[in-house]
């Protein structure tokens, strides 16, 4: 009988995922004889048997993996076969040894550790920081590489003689998992009241008792603190708002189920899943009028919902206390009444509260208590937010569960860093042929995220080993990104690539669908410094890599009162009135506003102007009476979406647009200063929008020969936008791409950014 040896090398996300169990287990079953272990690679593993058992290996490698494990790669060597009878996990100690493999995002409580959690007779019922190699934190709690215990949070709690033997037991489901933990040896819980001192009794319990009675608890999570409430108080829900000074954003809810959704959301194929995906995203669903009717105040006039399931074994205690502590697992599949509003503890915008001590001090003021633990969070990460959109999952912001899962690219390139833009900033390193999108950071207006995002760089660096080769950022020379960029770059002896922001929207949509021939570019947006120095933001460009040209714009309309502008859509109103030649009409028809008629005449005057797709938006709500002031960024299009939803489609009007090489839909505001009927208004301008913007790209696309549109910026998160839109170019022969595994806003926009650099970069090594 011929026996043969390999070596397979195998890459993606294989550490800390219980892969080398799988290996031994598997190999052990094929009767193969050889090795198993973590290197600087991934997983490498040589084998030895009958050509049979090593290809059913090879196949079983990919068919069976367990759960968290993503393959990327397996190269596979011949070798001669040597004289080992048994397979065996091999320790890799060398200080080097994780050096550049992935270390797995935080993943949700898998079904074996819950049906533990809820087993009476188990050691580690009702125990909140029960996981395994299937489940639990990584990246929040790792400090440095390589990723072992003595490299993460859990350093501070030496394990037990029990949870030691089954971290060794190469058979055992928690072998080699870093966080494991027992009541005897891991992390506790504790409630602290209004008076800053522990609650005695059960912290579960009495944390939700408390949100029962409407109170407010600060709960800490994977990636930072939550404030709670109870979904279901309308007070409780007011008070949340009041204290947190967020008057009208909507909020995401927890619910133990997606049953427990049933009543309040239209379910579209695909959502399911999502929401139930390890990583635990807060989704975005359809609306039903009781969600409206039974829980007041959360997404005030939208038309979506956002929702996410537990992820954490303290989330789920918190339901199977509410449910009265069921035995077993039959009750999770049950709808259950509770519902808590879990949103970011991010006081003022300052970046997520993560450790006890600020949020002892930080928190204070916002709530009654606070349900922490003495198991560290070392790196700070939001929820991920998604949504279905056209039959696939989109992100709007990624970060928790995803981070720092890398992006595939088309192909290799050298290492680049880029720090992306003002609102909503993350960055994103390439390294070989993957794209590390870094968790959402938040808006540098604050000294505290910028700092943040300082502290992001080197962290990201660190966990990827990685040398940039040039630095990229904003063209605006004012951004903290921008100085950061140019003081690493000097530092570091590479570039500083300034990219166009609109440039980098595409970008980001091409590195993601790894497309490397010229295209065309509709980047509808809310603002970004053009390279005339304007305030860019509806452009159709043609992207060729590193080039980019701007082949046409939205007509230019006024910014009255520069940022207050952007804030206030009547100020947006009056500029398209003024357009119109309506200046007089301002005043009267702005009465409420003190200031309409010096507005008016600062427009006579002549004002900064901007050919920003969102500032027409904002225009059509002001004129409608849609919102006169928005009290968080793009409320104004999002209530001009949730109204259009609302009414229902409508056939566009002719004659309210002019698609030359600018697109003018001055006549479609002018149209809709008339229009009492604000809901059909919003329909109607979608329905408009939709057609203008199909022939005026249509129109281009025929007159450069391109059939590709790239589709990038914050106003492809409007659904009926893009749903529209894809519609009217598959009937002008025209293919689509938009963002997928990237915020199509300014979220993914260091996607772009670094991949720009590397056309940059590629351009010069050629020259
Ligand atoms: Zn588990
Ligand atoms: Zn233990």
């Amino acid at each position: 009988m011929t026996v043969e040896r390999q070596r397979l090398v195998v890459r993606g996300v294989v550490q800390g995922v219980g892969f080398r169990p799988f290996v031994y287990r598997l190999a052990t079953e094929l009767g193969l004889s050889g090795w198993v272990r973590n290197d600087a690679l991934g997983v490498t593993i040589e084998a030895q048997g009958t050509p049979v058992a090593l290809s059913a290996l090879s196949a079983r490698l990919r068919a069976d993996k367990p759960p968290l494990a993503r393959i990327d790669s397996i190269e596979t060597t011949a070798l001669p076969p040597q004289a080992d009878a048994l397979f065996a996990i091999r320790l890799n100690h060398s200080g080097a040894a994780a050096g550049t493999a992935a270390i797995g995002p935080d993943s949700a409580t898998c079904p074996a550790c819950l049906a533990e959690l809820f087993d009476p007779g188990n050691r580690r019922y009702r125990y909140p920081f029960i996981n395994c190699t299937d489940c639990g934190p990584r990246y929040t709690l790792v400090r440095h590489l390589p990723y072992e215990r003595s490299g993460t949070s859990m350093a501070a709690f030496p394990l037990c003689e029990r949870c030691q033997a089954e971290y060794e037991d190469p058979l055992h489901r928690r072998f080699h998992a870093e966080p494991n933990a027992c009541p005897d040896c891991g992390p506790r819980l504790t409630l602290i009241g209004a008076d800053g001192a522990a609650v005695p009794g059960d912290a579960i319990a009495a944390t939700l008792a408390l949100l029962r009675q409407g109170r407010i608890v600060a709960i800490k999570g994977l990636g930072g603190f939550h404030l709670a409430c109870d979904a279901n108080h309308p007070e409780a829900v007011a008070r949340l708002r009041a204290r947190k000074d967020r008057e009208a954003k909507p909020l995401a809810v927890m619910v133990a189920n997606s049953a427990s959704l049933d009543a309040w959301v239209d379910w579209q194929p695909g959502d399911a899943d999502l929401l139930g995906q390890p990583a635990r995203p807060i989704v975005l669903l359809q609306k039903r009028p009781a969600a409206e009717r039974d829980l007041p105040g959360i997404a005030p006039g939208l038309a979506w919902l956002g929702a996410m399931l537990p992820y954490t074994p303290l989330h789920y205690l918190l339901f199977h206390e509410a449910a009265g502590r069921p035995s077993g697992l039959d009750w999770l599949a049950a709808p259950q009444p509770l519902a808590l509003v879990m949103t970011s503890a991010n006081p003022h915008g300052e970046p997520l509260v993560i450790d006890n001590d600020a949020a002892r001090t930080e928190l204070a003021g916002l709530a009654d208590a606070i349900l922490l633990h003495d198991r560290a969070i070392v790196t700070r990460c939001d929820d991920s937010v998604l949504r279905q959109e056209a039959g696939r999952a989109q992100f709007l912001r990624r970060g928790r569960g995803y981070t720092p899962l890398g992006i595939p690219l088309s192909r290799s390139g050298p290492a680049v860093l880029a720090m992306g833009g003002f609102y909503k900033n993350a960055l994103c390193a390439m390294r070989g042929d993957q794209a590390f999108l870094s968790q959402h950071i938040g808006d540098l207006d604050r000294v505290a995220v910028c700092l943040a995002q300082e502290g992001t760089v080197s962290h990201l660096l660190h966990l990827l080993q990685l040398t940039p080769q040039a630095v990229a950022h904003d063209l605006h020379p004012d951004f903290h990104g921008t100085r950061l960029a140019q003081r690493l770059a000097d530092e570091w002896r590479v570039p500083a690539i300034a990219v166009q922001h609109h440039h980098a929207h595409i970008a980001a949509v091409l590195a993601e669908h790894g497309v490397d021939r010229p295209v065309l570019g509709l980047a509808l947006d809310g603002v970004g410094l053009g390279d005339d120095g304007q305030a860019w933001g509806g452009e159709l460009l043609l992207v060729d890599g590193a080039r980019c040209r701007r082949l046409g714009h939205l007509r230019s309309i006024g910014l009255p009162g520069g940022d207050r502008a952007a804030r206030e859509p009547w100020r947006m109103a009056s500029a398209a009135l003024a357009l119109m030649g309506r200046g007089d009409d301002i005043a009267p028809r702005f009465a409420a506003e003190s200031g309409a008629p010096q507005l008016a005449q600062m427009l006579a005057r002549g004002v900064a102007h901007t050919t920003s797709m969102g500032r027409w938006f904002d225009a059509a709500a002001g004129l409608l009476g849609v919102a006169a002031r928005m009290r968080y960024e793009g409320q104004a299009a999002m209530l001009l979406e949730g109204l259009a939803a609302r009414h229902g489609p409508v056939p566009a009007e002719p004659g309210l647009y002019h698609a030359g090489a600018d697109l003018d839909l001055l006549p479609l505001l002018a149209r809709l200063a008339d229009e009492t009927d604000a809901g059909y208004g919003a329909a109607l301008f979608h329905a408009v929008l939709i057609e203008a913007l199909a022939d005026w790209t249509a129109t281009a696309a025929c007159a450069h020969g391109l059939d590709l549109v790239a589709c990038g910026g914050g106003c492809w998160l409007n659904a009926l936008l893009s749903q529209g839109l894809a519609r009217a170019f598959e009937a002008r022969g025209l293919r689509m791409l938009t963002a997928r595994q990237a915020p199509p806003g300014d979220g993914g926009l260091a996607l772009g950014q670094a991949w720009v650099a590397r056309h940059v970069l590629d351009q010069s090594g050629r020259a």
